[in-house]
C-alpha cells in the first residue's frame, strides 16, 4: 500500500509540470502589417507575430487556381519543455511574394497563406490568409492635363493615374518626393507638392510610379514657374537679446553667449525643422477644410516668407538664415486662432519655435504657430477655422511678442500667401476637383 502511494506521488510529481506545460502552451497572434493588396514580381510582405514561446515553424504559401507554392519557410529547434523560461518579444517576419518566388503566378487573384507553429509542448499551428491581386505589368503613370502655374516658394496640386504594378507613387521635384493619396475611389491620385524658394526655376516636377522591384515610370505635366524675389534683411542682435533667448532655450548651457546663440540658430534650427518635416506623415487622407486659410486678424507683418536674414552683432555679420514663415504682430498675448479646420498634431515646446502648435489640414498640408505664451489645445484635438488655440508670446527665438506662422506641404515650408488667397485656392485646388 505504501509503495502504491509513493508511486502515485511520483506520478503526480512528473505529471503536474507536464500538465502545466500542456495548459500553458499558447497560440500565435498573427497579422499582416500592413495587409498586402497587390503583389508583383517580388513584393515585400510583413507579418507581425506575438507568441511568448516563439515559433517552431513558419511558412508562407501563395495559392492560385488550386496550386500552392511555398515561398518562405523558417524552422527553429523544438522546445517542448523549457519554453516557460522563454519570453520571446513580438516580432516582424519579412518575406517577398511574387512571380520570382512563385514562377507560375498569373495576373489575377491569388491568396497568401501564412502559418505559424508555437514552440511549446502542444505546438499549436495558427494561420492567416489574405486575397491579393497579382499585377505583373510594369508601372506606368499619366498626369492631368491642367496648366500648372507655380510660384517659386509656393505650392501646387497635380492629379494623376498610376497603373501596372506599383508600390509608391507621387511627385518628384529634384531630389524631393511628395506622397500621393487616393481620390474618388478609382485609380486616380492627388499629390500636393512644394516648389521650394531656392529651387532653380528650370527644375521640372514629374509624377512617378515605381515598384519594389525598382522599376519606375515618370511623366511630365505642363507647368510654368514664376520666379520670386526674396528680401534680404539685416537683423541686429545685442547682448540683451542673446541673454534672453539663449538662457531661455538652453538654460543649462555654458560658454560665450554668441557661440551658444549660433549653435541654437544653426544646429537647433535644423533639428527643429526636421521635427516639423517629420510631422508630414501624420496627415489625413482627405482635405479637412473648405474655406481659405485665415491670416491672423489685424496683424502687422514684421517678416515675410523666405527673408534671407543676416544677423549683425556689434557691427559684424555673424550668421545668415532663411526665415521660412511670416512674423505677425498684434498686441502682447493676442489670441492665436486656427487658420483653418484641421487636427492638432503637435502642441508642445519646440526649440527655437518656443511653444508651438502644428495643425494638419490633410493631404500633407499643415500650418505651424510659434513663440506662443500659452497653449489652449493638445495633440489630437480637432480644431475649427478661427478657433482660439493659444496666446501669442515670445518663447523660443523671438525678440518680442509675435506669432511665427508658417505652412508646409509634404514637410517642405511654403509661402502661406497662396493658402490665404481664395482665388488661388479656386484655380489650383477647387476647380480641379470639379473638372474631373
Ligand atoms: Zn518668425
Amino acid at each position: 500500500m505504501g509503495k502504491f502511494i509513493a508511486f502515485i506521488m511520483l506520478l503526480a510529481l512528473i505529471a503536474t509540470p507536464i500538465g502545466t506545460l500542456y495548459f500553458l502552451s499558447s497560440h500565435t497572434k498573427l497579422a499582416f502589417a500592413p495587409q498586402p493588396k497587390a503583389i508583383g514580381a517580388s513584393t515585400p510582405v510583413t507579418v507581425h507575430f506575438a507568441n511568448p514561446h516563439g515559433l517552431r515553424h513558419f511558412t508562407a504559401f501563395i495559392e492560385q487556381n488550386g496550386a500552392s507554392t511555398l515561398i518562405t519557410e523558417t524552422k527553429s529547434p523544438a522546445d517542448r519543455l523549457r519554453f516557460w523560461l522563454a519570453q520571446v518579444p513580438d516580432q516582424d517576419i519579412h518575406f517577398s511574394a511574387g512571380s520570382k518566388q512563385a514562377p507560375n503566378l498569373k495576373e489575377g487573384k491569388a491568396r497568401i497563406i501564412v502559418a505559424a507553429q508555437s514552440n511549446d509542448l502542444r505546438g499549436f499551428t495558427d494561420t492567416i490568409s489574405t486575397e491579393v491581386d497579382v499585377v505583373l505589368r510594369p508601372p506606368s503613370v499619366v498626369a492631368d492635363g491642367f496648366q500648372h502655374y507655380i510660384n517659386q516658394g509656393g505650392s501646387e496640386m497635380v492629379l494623376f493615374t498610376p497603373s501596372g504594378y506599383w508600390t509608391e507613387a507621387g511627385v518628384r521635384v529634384s531630389h524631393d518626393t511628395y506622397s500621393s493619396f487616393p481620390i474618388g475611389g478609382g485609380a486616380q491620385r492627388l499629390a500636393l507638392f512644394a516648389y521650394p524658394w531656392d529651387m532653380p526655376i528650370d527644375t521640372a516636377p514629374v509624377v512617378f510610379a515605381r515598384n519594389s522591384a525598382g522599376t519606375e515610370a515618370t511623366a511630365r505635366f505642363w507647368f510654368k514657374v514664376f520666379p520670386k524675389k526674396f528680401r534680404r534683411r539685416d537683423l541686429a542682435i545685442d547682448d540683451k537679446f542673446l541673454d534672453k533667448v539663449v538662457n531661455q532655450i538652453d538654460p543649462s548651457g555654458s560658454g560665450h553667449l554668441l557661440t551658444r546663440f549660433l549653435k541654437i540658430n544653426g544646429e537647433m534650427r535644423r533639428a527643429n525643422n526636421k521635427t516639423l518635416a517629420d510631422l508630414r506623415l501624420k496627415t489625413a487622407e482627405k482635405f479637412l477644410w473648405t474655406e481659405p486659410f485665415l491670416q491672423l486678424a489685424n496683424s502687422k507683418v514684421e517678416s515675410e516668407f523666405a527673408d534671407v536674414r543676416s544677423y549683425i552683432y556689434k557691427g559684424k555679420k555673424v550668421d545668415q538664415q532663411v526665415h521660412l514663415g511670416f512674423d505677425l504682430a498684434v498686441t502682447a498675448h493676442a489670441a492665436v486662432v486656427a487658420a483653418n479646420d484641421g487636427k492638432v498634431i503637435w502642441a508642445a515646446p519646440l526649440g527655437i519655435y518656443g511653444n508651438c502648435i502644428v495643425v494638419d489640414h490633410g493631404y500633407g498640408l499643415q500650418s505651424i504657430y510659434g513663440h506662443l505664451s500659452a497653449l489652449a489645445v493638445k495633440e489630437g484635438d480637432v480644431v475649427k477655422r478661427g478657433q482660439e488655440m493659444g496666446k501669442s508670446g515670445s518663447t523660443g527665438l523671438a525678440g518680442g511678442d509675435h506669432l511665427h506662422y508658417s505652412m508646409q506641404v509634404g514637410g517642405v515650408e511654403v509661402n502661406p500667401v497662396e493658402w490665404w488667397d481664395a482665388h488661388w485656392i479656386k484655380d489650383h485646388v477647387r476647380d480641379r476637383f470639379k473638372q474631373q
